[in-house]
Parts: structure tokens; sequence; C-alpha cells
């Protein structure tokens, strides 16, 4: 089975909270041990911006179940690929909320004047990630 690395982005919707957050990365990373799938999650407060690696058809069936989530909206797909290694392979699914994620990082990696992940090319999205997780202690969890 193919190593493949997806990136998408989306929207928060007003159907999720605070709480929801954590209920996501527990229950992210309860699924995503048993289907062999790595990542990391970042939220800036308004986006999120994920990556998930691991066997392409456990990838293609979690990204349809996620996508049609309701607490976000807008579903953007901005990279599928197959790779030879996982990036993110330490963690079933890490964190980087808003005390990893500052402005400079995101614009360094933005098109725009002001941060628009829809806008952003697969590349840019993976180096942002690739160095946000660079900031993650090894629990893989920055709130
Ligand atoms: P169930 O938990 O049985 O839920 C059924 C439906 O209700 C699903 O459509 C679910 O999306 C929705 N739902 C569940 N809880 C709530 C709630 N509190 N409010 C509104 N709707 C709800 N799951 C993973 O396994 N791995 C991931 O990496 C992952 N990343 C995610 C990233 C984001 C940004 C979001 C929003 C969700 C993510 N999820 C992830 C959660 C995923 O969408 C599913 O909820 C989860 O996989 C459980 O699937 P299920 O079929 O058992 O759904």
């Amino acid at each position: 089975m193919f190593l493949t690395r997806l990136i998408y982005a989306s929207r928060i919707s007003d159907a999720c909270n605070a709480h929801d957050m954590e209920a996501i990365l527990k229950v992210a990373q309860h699924f995503n041990k048993e289907l062999g799938i790595t990542g990391l999650l970042c939220f800036t407060g308004t986006y999120f911006i994920q990556c998930l690696e691991g066997p392409r058809q456990n990838l293609n069936s979690l990204y349809n179940r996620i996508a049609r989530d309701p607490r976000h909206l807008n579903v953007t797909l901005l990279e599928y690929r197959e790779v030879v290694e996982r990036s993110f392979d330490q963690w079933s699914m890490a964190y980087a909320g808003s005390t990893a994620v500052d402005r400079q990082i995101l614009l360094k990696h933005s098109a725009e004047t002001h941060f628009d992940p829809f806008s952003m090319s697969g590349a840019s999205a993976f180096a942002m990630l690739a160095l946000l997780s660079q900031r993650l202690p090894p629990s893989g969890y920055l709130s």
C-alpha cells in the first residue's frame, strides 16, 4: 500500500467549541493509531490546517469522514501525493494551537498580505507545518 500524504485547510464552524478541540484530538489519536496514520493538526483560531500521512486507502477513508464533520467548513485539499517517508511519524496526531502558531510563521508561508490557507500551495502548507512541528514538545501538543 502506498505511503501517501494529504494536507487540507478548513475554517472552524459555529458547531465547534473549545471542548471539541480536545475531543477531536482524543478521537483522532485513537483512530489514527488503528489506521496507521500520523500527522499534525494546526489551529490558528479561525482555520485548521491538517497533514495526514499513511496508507493510501486508510487516508482516503479518513479524509472523507473528516470532510463531512460539521465542526468545520470549506474543507479544501491543498496536497495529495505519494511520499517515500513520513514527516510526522512520532505522532498519531500532533497539535499546534495558537501558542505555537504566530503571525510571522503564517505570513512567511502565505501568498497574501493576510493569512489565507485556501490560497496556499501544498508545498507552502507542508513547509509551515514542518516548521511548527519543530516548536512542539515531545508530547506533540502545544495548545
Ligand atoms: P462519530 O463520532 O460517530 O460522529 C458521527 C458524526 O457526527 C460525524 O460526522 C462526526 O464528524 C460528527 N460529530 C462528532 N462529534 C461531533 C460534535 N461534538 N459536534 C458536531 N458533530 C460531531 N478523526 C480522526 O479519526 N482522525 C483525525 O485525524 C481527525 N482530525 C480531525 C480534524 C478536524 C479539524 C475535525 C473537525 C475532525 C477531525 N476528526 C478526526 C474527527 C472526525 O471528523 C470524526 O468525528 C471521527 O473520526 C469519528 O468518526 P465517527 O464516524 O466515529 O463519527
